[in-house]
């Protein structure tokens, strides 16, 4: 196997904008793994809340030594030795581990979702997410939004009150919440109080991520569920946050791709927990791969490739709310041919 690799960057329709931070564009790395000809696509987003960088993938992907590794259909071996060698490197782990499902299920020809023995009618609509923005950005952000059933609007600022009665004085369409832990413990309480007859379906992270006893004791007094984001990286997290919150929201490069997400998602489901797949801004390589895998999870949240403005790659479409995979062999994806 050999892998090459190019960085891509992403630049957004509009900048976004939470609890933390704001962005225009973002640097992802795109990976192409060949074997007996074939190429698998995959694709790491580094995150900096984790630590992670372009740099920090690069340098992951530059030390493996493809060529001891004969064949992608040990799929399992040479995931966990990666995993040995680089614990804490999940967006890089993610860009090969999507890479060899594409490899396979291509060499398979067939398309991702059937190669893991799932039915595409089970994917589940998406949320369409909404950043902090002033009133008449945000007025315009909810009528793009339109062919979206869900909206995720973020929170966590001085003016949430005046965020949601903007949005609901356009739409009753029902809302996702994240505070992208920017809330205290009585303004969490007070808020989702506040927000449980505006037709909101869950709220994402409201404390920070280590408060998980906090969240235990807002779990106790809200009625709204509550979802563990930040809060929840790995299979362990998962075990952790159990009890203090109703869901668990689950994204590739979070995990440290496909293999690691569906063991979370297995695992929150043993604990009742609610699921949701969400993602970071990413091309339709790693959307694609999401959304292959949605048919596990309870809820979607996958507009990452919709919220930039140059995605280099194609193969995804919206059907009825829904990120829809395509029938092609692997992740269905190919290079647009105007770039
Ligand atoms: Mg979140």
């Amino acid at each position: 196997m050999k892998l090459r690799y190019e960085e891509v960057s992403l630049h957004l329709k509009h900048t976004f904008r939470l609890h933390g931070g704001s962005k225009d564009r973002v640097k992802v790395l795109i990976a192409y793994l060949e074997h007996e000809g074939l190429i698998g696509l995959g694709e790491a987003d580094p995150s900096k809340y984790y630590g992670e960088t372009p740099e920090s993938v690069k340098k992951v992907w530059d030390k493996i030594d493809f060529s001891n590794h004969q064949d992608p259909f040990l799929y399992e071996t040479i995931y966990n030795d990666l995993k040995t060698q680089f614990p804490d490197d999940h967006a890089a782990l993610a860009g090969i581990d999507i890479a060899m499902l594409d490899w396979m299920a291509k060499y398979r020809h067939l398309p991702l979702y059937q190669f893991l023995g799932l039915h595409k009618e089970a994917i589940p609509v998406t949320s369409f997410t909404i950043g902090h923005a002033p009133k008449q950005e945000l007025i315009k952000k909810v009528k793009e939004a339109e062919p979206f059933h869900i909206l995720k609007i973020k929170l966590g600022t001085d003016f949430d009150q005046d965020i949601i009665e903007s949005v609901r004085q356009l739409t009753d369409k029902p809302i996702r919440v994240d505070a992208n832990e920017g809330w205290t413990r009585e303004e969490a309480l007070e808020k989702i109080q506040w927000l449980s007859d505006k037709n909101v379906q869950f709220v994402e992270q409201p404390l920070k991520k280590e408060d998980i006893e906090g969240n235990a004791w807002l779990k106790e007094r809200v009625s709204l569920p509550l979802f563990a984001d930040e809060s929840a990286r790995t299979v362990e997290d998962v075990f952790k946050i159990k009890d203090a919150f109703d869901g668990v929201v689950i994204k590739l490069v979070k995990a440290g791709g496909i293999q690691n997400a569906v063991e979370m998602t297995r695992l929150a489901h043993k604990y009742k927990l609610k699921t949701l797949l969400s993602c970071f801004l990413e091309t339709s390589i790693a959307i694609s791969a999401a959304a292959h895998i949605s048919p596990l999870f309870d809820y979607a949240d996958l507009d990452g490739h919709l919220l930039v403005s140059d995605d280099p790659f194609e193969g995804l479409t919206l059907e009825n709310g829904k990120v829809m995979v395509s029938d092609k062999p692997g992740l269905g994806i190919e290079r647009r041919n105007d770039r």
